[in-house]
């Protein structure tokens, strides 16, 4: 590991940094200790625990604070909160509870990463350049599209990938939600409290969903399915008004007049700014081990970004929870091997 260290230890008041530091001033210094990418879970829970180690982390949240759970509307299976809470506000916690502890927030989005390092360089949106011997990349996943004609033309006029943002707008309307999974599910009660009539549109004739989503969505009046069909197409002139559904089994297509279309059909990897750059499955997601190490020593992944599988609110923050403490590792190591190699020459110097 060759490289100048400047590890920024806020070692508190009467306590003399080891290495060169920026600690006494408020400004940031020249390399980070650890620069965390992405608000989600993943990143707050990164920032929370470096924040504690004394790391003084800088977070760089992304275009949207807060990640996926920003933008859902109700949390109900994170330990701790028995009655449930929203995504926003449970993101705001997060975020409080990071900067009470020393994380500094950037609001901004992270356009490249260059993996030579450490120190490793961070560009972002907004034109700044950061170093940092660690990296914590928690980028997330965003929703995947349907990929049909007039989807895109069609976003914030009747398609929208986040009920907990646009169901408002949609009071006594008739609604289509794609996908059979939780998130389908989910987003589709809560948009019945606004809409008069929901019909989710799934390509099997079986949900992925787990049972007590299934139980309650298929006890609301308001919610009809239509099975083994796809949306090959949404149309309307300066608004959403129909879509067509082609059954999968038969090939048959039709016109289906909606008021809006909501997709949740999984989610893609935000990798743009590591693509090729670290390794990744065929997916697109990055590839960690146990300790949340990337395929670069000093660069670590948690959260959905590396995540297939399980992608909760509470397996997010374990794993942002586990990179931190590696990170911390990590620098401690790095300390070390800077301390020895300076001692070395001297040393030499007394046994010659
Ligand atoms: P998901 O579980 O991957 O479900 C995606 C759904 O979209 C599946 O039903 C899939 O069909 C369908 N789909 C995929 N590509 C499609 C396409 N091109 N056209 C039409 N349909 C397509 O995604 P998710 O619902 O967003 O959930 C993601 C993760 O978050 C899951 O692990 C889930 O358990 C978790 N989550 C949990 C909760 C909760 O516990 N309350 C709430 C939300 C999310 P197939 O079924 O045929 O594959």
């Amino acid at each position: 590991m060759t490289g100048k260290l400047n590890l920024n230890l806020n070692l508190g008041a009467g306590v003399e940094p080891m290495l060169e530091s920026g600690i006494d001033s408020a400004a940031r210094p020249d390399v980070e200790n650890v620069i965390i990418l992405g608000s989600g879970p993943a990143g707050w829970a990164g920032a929370i625990y470096t924040a504690r180690a004394n790391l003084r982390p800088l977070l760089i949240t992304g275009n949207e604070i807060g990640g996926q759970i920003a933008t859902t509307t109700e949390v109900e299976n994170y330990p701790g909160f028995p009655d449930g809470v929203t995504g926003p506000e449970l993101s705001e916690r997060m975020q409080a509870q990071a900067e009470r502890f020393g994380a500094t927030v950037e609001l901004d989005f992270v356009t490249a990463v260059d993996v030579n390092g450490p120190p490793f360089t961070v560009e972002t949106a907004n034109g700044k350049r950061y170093r940092a011997n660690a990296l914590i990349i928690t980028t997330g996943a965003s929703p995947r599209k349907l990929g049909v004609p007039g989807e895109d033309r069609l976003i914030g006029r009747g398609v929208s990938y986040c009920a907990t943002c646009d169901g408002f707008f949609f009071r006594n309307r008739q609604l289509v939600v794609v996908g059979g999974g939780d998130s389908s599910l989910q987003e589709s009660l809560f948009l019945t409290k606004f809409a008069s009539k929901v019909t989710i549109v799934h390509r099997r004739d079986q949900l992925r969903a787990g049972p007590a989503l299934q139980r309650r969505a298929d006890t609301n009046p308001k919610i009809e399915y239509i099975w083994n069909t796809v949306v090959t197409n949404v149309s309307g002139e300066n608004k959403v008004e129909a879509v067509t559904l082609k059954n999968v089994q038969t090939g048959e297509e039709r016109q289906f007049p909606t008021d809006g279309v909501f997709v949740y059909i999984g989610h893609l990897p935000n990798n743009a700014s590591i693509a090729g750059k670290l390794a990744m499955d065929e997916h697109g997601y990055l590839i960690t081990d146990k300790l949340m190490r990337t395929s670069v020593p000093g660069i670590f992944a948690a959260g959905e970004i590396q995540d297939s599988r399980f992608r909760q609110v509470a397996t997010s923050t374990g794993q942002g929870v586990a990179a931190a403490m590696e990170v911390e590792k990590y620098l401690a190591e790095m300390e070390d091997h800077a301390y020895l190699q300076r001692q070395e020459p001297a040393l030499d110097r007394a046994t010659a």
